[in-house]
């Protein structure tokens, strides 16, 4: 059992935390929002008045943040944790954030011999809930090992991607790429059907064919080819188009910096920002596929 402080009880931090308070660990808890902090006091958590009040003197600080710019506010600065805390503390940041500020706080935890993951994870509330979450971390190896188990407690599939930022780096070729074949995979099935093919028909004959992929095999865009998927619920999230628009802006950041020319990236990135002008921001992201039916 650790004694863990848990920063940000949103939709991902909220289950997460409750998780590690099934698991056994000690658990304070620390958010802006007095209502989270009520919900997690009602699960079995202490709840801090101060991000500081919930760190100190635990072993690991966790925190699920909206962007860079609240965990840089969070760890950096004369107020911030990394000026209080000791390496008795290890951090985990599971947001999804700049590589660049991830580095930045790597960079200030290492420089006062605190262990820093920065720590992003795929798979959504449902994953939160479920502890299914996959985590992709980065930090050095020793940080990895201590911290694998109290990350399994909350996920199923934890890599360590490389030093830190390059889990935020590995989360954005990911989301990235899952935007690029989300799309593909509507215009293929709009393509199909206009044709006169069954969406569930084409998407079998896909699936066993070289068009395989994620978007086809769990989360098909169609509406009704899988009962489960938001697509049968009227793009109900799922993955909200917001966090979609969020974490593709991440990836061009890290694309610009290291000068690829990501044409595919660019446009998928173009066109969920048109759908979440259109109005779409809380939808599922694979209600894309109404851009090309419109
Ligand atoms: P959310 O907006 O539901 O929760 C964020 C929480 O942080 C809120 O409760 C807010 O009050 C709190 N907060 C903000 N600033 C704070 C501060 N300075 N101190 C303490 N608490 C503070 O967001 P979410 O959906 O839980 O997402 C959190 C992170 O996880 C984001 O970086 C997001 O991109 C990432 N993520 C989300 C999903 C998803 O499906 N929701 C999936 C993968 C990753």
């Amino acid at each position: 059992m650790a004694e863990v402080a848990f920063i940000g009880l949103g939709n991902m931090g909220g289950p997460m935390a409750k998780n590690l308070l099934e698991a056994g660990h000690a658990v304070t808890v620390y958010d802006l929002s007095a209502a989270a902090c009520e919900q997690m006091k009602l699960a079995g958590a202490v709840v801090a008045g101060s991000a500081l009040d919930a760190a100190t003197g635990r072993d690991y600080v966790i925190s699920m943040l909206p962007a860079g710019k609240h965990v840089a506010d969070t760890y950096l600065g004369s107020d911030g944790l990394l000026s209080k805390l000791d390496g008795t503390t290890t951090i985990l940041d599971c947001s999804t954030i700049d590589a660049a500020t991830a580095r930045r706080v790597g960079e200030a935890a290492a420089g006062k011999g605190i262990g820093f993951m920065d720590s992003p994870v795929s798979g959504g509330v449902a994953a939160a809930a479920a502890g299914t979450l996959a985590f992709m971390c980065g930090g050095d190896a020793a940080t990895f090992e201590k911290a694998r188990q109290i990350l399994q407690d909350m996920g199923k599939n934890i890599f360590h991607a490389g030093p830190a930022g390059a889990g935020q780096v590995a989360k954005a070729c990911n989301n990235m790429l899952l935007a690029i074949h989300m799309i593909g995979t509507c215009e293929a099935l709009e393509m199909g059907a206009r044709n006169g093919l069954d969406p569930k028909v084409l998407s079998d004959i896909m699936l066993a064919s070289s068009g395989r992929n994620w978007s086809l095999e769990v989360y098909n865009p169609y509406p009704d080819v899988m009962p489960n998927a938001p697509a049968s619920n009227d793009y109900k999230p799922g993955f909200m188009v917001d966090l979609m628009v969020k974490d593709l802006g991440l990836a061009m950041e890290i694309a610009q910096q290291s000068d690829i020319d990501n044409a595919m990236g660019q446009l998928a990135r173009e066109l969920y920002r048109q759908h979440q002008e259109a109005g779409n921001g809380q939808r599922d992201f694979s209600g894309i596929l109404r851009r090309l039916q419109e």
